[in-house]
C-alpha cells in the first residue's frame, strides 16, 4: 500500500467539499480587520466563529508590548527552555499567572495543546489510570496515549457515571488522576465540577481541570469554572491556553510546589521551542487588563445572552447552556455545510462542525461571541440566521 492510500476516503471527502467554492475547513480568511469584522473573498464579515472570548487581539496595550518585544528581545527563542535557556519574560510571566491563580507554580508551555500533552501525559504514566470525560479535546487524549497509563472514559459531564466507575477502581481511585474541562468547545456545556469535587473529597484521586475556553470569562477574577463553582481548593491542577481568551499563542498549568518538577521531566515540555518574547509579553498585557477589566466578562456574558436568546426566538435548537459558545444544532451534514456557505453569503463567519468533531453524531454550526461584539454585530448574524429559516 502506497504511503498515503490509507488517506483516500478522507481525500475524497476533502474534494467534495471543495468543488463547490468555500472550503469550510482551514477556511482563509483573507484580512482581519479587528477582533469582529474580516473578509472572505468578496464578502465581509463579522467573525462569529473564534476563541477570542474577550475581544483582545487587537488590543493596543497587548500590540505595543509585543513589538516592544520583537524590537528588543527578537523574533524567536530558537530552542527550549531546558536546553537553550528561558527568557526572564517567561519566569515572570510565570510569577505573574501563579499570582493571577494564587497557587505556588506555574509553568509557561509553547501551545495549549503541548500544556495538556506536558502535563498529563508525565503524570499519567503506566501503572497509573486516568478517568477521563468522553468528550474530552483531542490533547487529554493525546497525552493520555503518550503516558500510556489505564484510560477510563466517562460519559459526558455525567458524576454519577464517574463516581460508579471510582467506586469499581476500589484502593486505586485514591491515586487516579480525574480531568475535565471548564467550558466545553463545542456544545458551551460545563462540568459539573461541585458534583465531582465532592466524589473525589469522598473517593481519593487528584483532579484536573482545562479551562482553555473559560479562563477569562468564568468566575469573579476570570480564574474559570472552579473558581466560579467555588472549589478552587478541590482542584489540583489547572491548564489553560494563551491561544483564547489572552489572544495569543502558548499554555500554562498551575498547581502545587511539587509540580515544579515537571521542568525536568516532561518531554512536551524540554523537547520543543518556547513562545516568542512577542507572544509572551502580550500575554502579560492581556493578563493584566483581564485583571483590571471584568467589565471585559460582563459584556461578554451580555452579547451571550444577546445571541442565544435571539437564535432561540428564531426557532433554532441550541446548546444546553447560554454561554459565549453557541452551538446551533443542524440535521445533516449537507443541510451544515450549505448553511456555513450562506452564513459567509451573508456576512457572518461560524464554524461547521461535524462528527467526529462534534460530540454525539451531530452537526452543528458553532457560534462564538466575544466582548467585542458591538449589540449591532449580533444583530447582524441573527439577521443572517433569520434569512437561513426563509
Ligand atoms: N484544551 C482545549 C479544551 C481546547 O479546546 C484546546 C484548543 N482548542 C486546547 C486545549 C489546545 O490549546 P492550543 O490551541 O493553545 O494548543
Amino acid at each position: 500500500m502506497a504511503l498515503y492510500d490509507k488517506f483516500s476516503r478522507l481525500a475524497k471527502e476533502r474534494e467534495q467539499f471543495q468543488i463547490s467554492g468555500l472550503n469550510p475547513f482551514g477556511t482563509c480568511i483573507d484580512e482581519i480587520y479587528s477582533a469582529t469584522q474580516g473578509r472572505i473573498g468578496t464578502h465581509k464579515i463579522v467573525l462569529a466563529g473564534t476563541n477570542n472570548y474577550l475581544g483582545l487581539t487587537f488590543d493596543t496595550g497587548a500590540i505595543a508590548a509585543g513589538q516592544a518585544a520583537l524590537s528588543t528581545q527578537g523574533t524567536g527563542t530558537t530552542g527550549s527552555r531546558m536546553a537553550n535557556g528561558s527568557y526572564g519574560s517567561h519566569l515572570t510571566l510565570e510569577k505573574e499567572l501563579a499570582e493571577f491563580f494564587d497557587r505556588p507554580t506555574a509553568i509557561v508551555f509553547s501551545t495549549g495543546y503541548t500544556a495538556n500533552l506536558g502535563v498529563i501525559s508525565t503524570l499519567a504514566v503506566p501503572g497509573t489510570v486516568v478517568l477521563i470525560d468522553a468528550d474530552s479535546h483531542a490533547s487529554i487524549y493525546d497525552a493520555c496515549a503518550l503516558g500510556g497509563a489505564e484510560i477510563i472514559r466517562f460519559r459526558h459531564n455525567d458524576a454519577k457515571d464517574l463516581e460508579r466507575r471510582m467506586i469499581r477502581l476500589g484502593e486505586r481511585a485514591r491515586d487516579a488522576l480525574i480531568i475535565v474541562e471548564g467550558i466545553y468547545s463545542m456544545l458551551g456545556d460545563v462540568a459539573p465540577l461541585v458534583e465531582i469535587a465532592n466524589i473525589k473529597r469522598r473517593l481519593g484521586g487528584y483532579l484536573l481541570v482545562d479551562e482553555a475556553h473559560s479562563f477569562g470569562v468564568l468566575g469573579a477574577k476570570g480564574r474559570g469554572l472552579s473558581e466560579s463553582l467555588g472549589v478552587e481548593k478541590d482542584v489540583d491542577i489547572i491548564v489553560g491556553t494563551f491561544s483564547k481568551s489572552l489572544a495569543s499563542i502558548g499554555g500554562f498549568a498551575v498547581g502545587s510546589k511539587d509540580m515544579d518538577v515537571l521542568r525536568y521531566s516532561s518531554r512536551p515540555y524540554i523537547f520543543t521551542a518556547s513562545p516568542s518574547p512577542s507572544s509572551i509579553a502580550s500575554v502579560r498585557t492581556s493578563l493584566k487588563h483581564i485583571t483590571e477589566h471584568p467589565e471585559l466578562r460582563d459584556k461578554l456574558w451580555h452579547n451571550a445572552h444577546r445571541l442565544y436568546n435571539g437564535l432561540a426566538a428564531l426557532g433554532y435548537e441550541l446548546g444546553p447552556n447560554i454561554s459565549p459558545v453557541v452551538p446551533v444544532m443542524i440535521g445533516s451534514k449537507e443541510d451544515g455545510l450549505k448553511y456555513w456557505r450562506d452564513l459567509i453569503e451573508n456576512g457572518v463567519y461560524v464554524n461547521l462542525v461535524l462528527p467526529p468533531a462534534a460530540p454525539a453524531g451531530i452537526t452543528l454550526l458553532r457560534c462564538s461571541v466575544n466582548a467585542a461584539h458591538s449589540d449591532e454585530e449580533i444583530d447582524a448574524i441573527l439577521q443572517a440566521f433569520a434569512k437561513l429559516k426563509k
